[in-house]
């Protein structure tokens, strides 16, 4: 038991033996003093009625009276109680007896007496007696009670606040070990902090009062080290940053909690301030390294490419918000560069997406290198990039930026053990000029990328509000091809393809055109390239590929000579898995021969994947119809596949034919292709003939077959069956049906 105990022990002592005395005491005391004033009362006023009765005795009898000793002890007998012994005499002047009732008295006694006049002078006295004894035994009876209670009452008073005292002692004292020893152990480390003032009582510093070891591991020293330390010195003085937050917490009686990074060690901790009392505080510190580790790679994971390390969709257009937020707020300038890769399906395509993934990951690479650290490089997904640059104001920095760009990008990158080449279309857009908005800005650099890739590829367009107002149009009739399927406002014309030889027809080209009600008239060179976009050609091949079948049909069992129908393919119709199988359903649907049917390809859609394409290839040839490969000479053909493709014919394009008269190289290139077709077996087709010369021309290089405005425009149904009527049908089958 420790001296404050000690002296609440004697002080409660004493106070319950005051108590405790006092109840012994004074109840008894207290107890006989009232009972004794009530007895004499009791005694004076018996005293004084035997006196006035004796009196009036005198009155009646005075000189007699002393002798009327029976009637006088009758007087002497009359009590108002029974039971209390009293003794009552009446005495003469000289105290002499004159009679006495017998009633013998326990002593001690108490006695009074009061004069019996006789005509106004006192002649004799009456004196009541009571014996004290019962009064003493009831009075120690009190007293023996009134100990008793002093003495619960010190005992109560003195042990019981002592053993609550020393209950609470004890528990405080436990609890004291269990706090330590939960200060010594517990994981967090604890600091315990004095705040030092000047003269003035501002805050001049704080330093460390105490620590517990898992404050010692954080700190790197021992508490002894540390105790008496400033609190600037420790912990790379990430706490005195906090320490004004601190002291107007604890002025106010809150608490605090915060997050520090302790750099030295590279640790994270949160922590929780709380004052025990006036001008310390206690800080905890709770480990959160683990967790903000986790949560970073969270983040890294949410905004940022998993191949390229790039931010993400997500984090470009955070940045980009922010970006304008402060654009906004300082009329600063931001330009936003759309990057698409030229030409990147046919790598992921041809040389698997592994190369695929290769060749984003070097681009990026090279991209991250013409990037300034302040602006941002992000991969949108696919062979989309954009930049997000700040932008000082003059155009010509931003087209320096995009030039470099276009610049690092087109050198070749080795992949699988090959150079492959590739380049970039870049569109620009301008905050403010351009749009306010993350969408709007990112929206019309999607555009000026367009733009750039129709512009003929590696090359940057900065957007304009042309291209927004073609941009909406081309959603206009967007909306309005989705409808023109279910209005059934599509058609077909037939263009005849005739024998180089003797002009006779032995085929035809199936054209679709639309009739709009608005805008009448409408080409396939306005809406087949949107079609391609939307998906939208998918089910318009369809319909054009049943809708020629069924005519084909319905006109060979007219008796029609027999010629073949070409049907144009898009490269996205051929590329559906069910493309085969819809054209399956078609025929047998139709009831047409499929000899009589041709597919033309273009060399782009054949070679976007090139063994995907061999298979279907073969397989539609199957079901017994044949393959051209359309406007041949413009795309991008792999020699060594068109050997393995099984096709018929090539359709030369029309852009070598219209000068191949005049321009040396245009005949050369298609007398080459000519001489190929020959050498793999192939019939070749010259497309866009419009003159004689075209038509003499095509035909001395060894043009098997000629389509061209000089013979036959593209007709509506009833001019090209009332035209083939005329030809012979011996000259159709002749040239024609060697082929199939
Ligand atoms: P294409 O398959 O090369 O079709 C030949 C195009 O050349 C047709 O244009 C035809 O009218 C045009 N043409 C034929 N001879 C001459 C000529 O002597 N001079 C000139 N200047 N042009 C000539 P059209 O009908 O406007 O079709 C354009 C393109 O639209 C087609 O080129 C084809 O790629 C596409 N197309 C047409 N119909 C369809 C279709 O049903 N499905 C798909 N996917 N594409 C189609
Ligand atoms: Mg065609
Ligand atoms: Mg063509």
């Amino acid at each position: 038991m420790n001296s404050s105990s000690r002296s609440i022990s004697r002080v409660t002592t004493l106070i319950a033996g005051v108590i405790a005395v006092s109840l012994a005491v004074l109840i008894p005391a207290g107890y006989f003093a009232i009972s004794y004033q009530y007895l004499i009362g009791s005694l004076d006023a018996q005293a004084e009625i035997n006196a006035r009765t004796v009196t009036v005795r005198v009155a009646a009898n005075p000189e007699m009276w002393r002798f009327e000793e029976h009637r006088l002890m009758e007087l002497m007998e009359q009590r108002p109680w029974e039971g209390v012994q009293e003794k009552r005499r009446i005495l003469g002047q000289r105290d002499e007896v004159i009679v006495e009732s017998l009633n013998p008295l326990r002593p001690p006694t108490v006695s009074r007496r009061q004069d019996i006049y006789d005509a106004g002078v006192p002649i004799a006295k009456v004196e009541v007696s009571r014996s004290l004894f019962p009064l003493l035994v009831k009075t120690g009876v009190v007293a023996v009670v009134a100990v008793l209670t002093g003495a619960l009452v010190f005992v109560v008073l003195r042990i019981l606040p002592l053993r609550a005292v020393r209950q609470a002692y004890q528990s405080l004292s436990e609890s004291e070990v269990k706090y330590r020893s939960l200060y010594e152990s517990m994981k967090e480390g604890m600091a315990l902090f004095r705040i030092n003032r000047d003269e003035h009582e501002n805050l001049a510093s704080f330093t460390v009062a105490d620590i517990n070891p898992a404050c010692e591991v954080i700190l790197g020293m021992g508490r002894d080290a540390a105790l008496g330390r400033d609190g600037a010195d420790i912990l790379d003085g990430a706490l005195v940053r906090h320490l004004p937050d601190i002291v107007k917490a604890i002025s106010v009686g809150v608490s605090l909690t915060f997050e520090i990074q302790f750099t030295s060690v590279n640790r994270f901790f949160n922590v929780s301030v709380f004052s025990p009392e006036k001008e310390l505080f206690a800080t905890l510190f709770d480990d959160i390294t683990e967790r903000k580790w986790s949560e970073g790679q969270i983040q890294k994971l949410a905004y940022s490419d998993n191949l390229t390390g790039l931010p993400n969709r997500t984090l470009f257009f955070d940045r980009l918000n922010q970006a304008l937020v402060q654009a906004g707020r300082n009329s600063a300038q931001i330009a936003v560069l759309f990057l698409d890769l030229d030409g990147f399906k046919v790598v992921n395509d041809t040389l698997g997406h592994a190369s695929g993934d290769d060749l984003l990951l070097q681009v990026s690479q090279r991209l991250q290198r013409c990037v300034r650290s302040s602006d941002t490089l992000a991969r949108l997904g696919g062979d989309e990039f954009v930049v997000l640059a700040s932008y000082a104001g003059k155009e010509l920095n931003i087209a320096h930026l995009a030039q470099n760009l276009l610049d690092k990008v087109s050198p070749a990158y080795f992949i699988a053990g090959r150079d492959i080449y590739t380049s970039v279309s870049i569109g620009v857009a301008i905050f403010p000029e351009d749009g306010r908005d993350a969408e709007t800005l990112l929206r019309c650099a999607d555009m000026a990328m367009y733009s750039a890739k129709e512009g003929g590829r590696n090359c940057y367009h900065f957007f304009s509000q042309g291209m927004n107002r073609k941009a909406h149009e081309r959603m206009e009739l967007e909306t309005n091809l989705r409808l023109a399927l279910e209005r059934d406002e599509f058609f077909l014309e037939y263009q005849p393809i005739v024998a180089a030889g003797d002009g006779s027809i032995v085929a035809a080209e199936a054209l679709i055109r639309w009739q709009h009600p608005d805008w009448g008239r409408t080409m396939p060179g306005d809406f087949i390239a949107i079609g391609e976009d939307s998906g939208l050609i998918v089910p318009l091949g369809e319909w054009v590929l049943r809708t020629a079948c069924r005519k084909l049909k319905e006109w060979q069992q007219q008796g029609l000579a027999p010629l073949r129908l070409a049907v144009n393919v898009s490269g996205r119709q051929f590329a559906q898995r069910d493309f085969v199988d819809t054209v399956q359903k078609i025929l047998s649907e139709t009831g047409v021969d499929a000899r009589f049917l041709e597919l033309e390809l273009t060399e782009t859609s054949l070679m976007e994947s090139a063994d995907a394409t061999v298979k279907t290839l073969l397989r539609l040839r199957e079901l017994g119809l044949s393959i051209v490969i359309d406007d041949f000479g413009t795309g991008y053909s792999s020699l060594g596949y068109l050997k393995n493709f099984p096709i018929e014919r090539l359709k030369i394009d029309r852009s070598f034919i219209a000068d191949v008269c005049s321009n040396p190289s245009d005949r050369a290139i298609v007398e080459a292709i000519i001489a190929m077709a020959g050498k793999l077996g192939l019939r070749v087709v010259a497309e866009g003939v419009e003159t004689a010369e075209q038509a003499d021309c095509v035909h001395n290089c060894g043009c098997h077959e000629i389509q061209g405005y000089f013979f036959y425009r593209p007709l509506s149904e009833e001019q090209f069956l009332a035209t083939v009527r005329f030809v012979p049908p011996s000259l159709v089958v002749t040239e024609s049906l060697p082929l199939f």
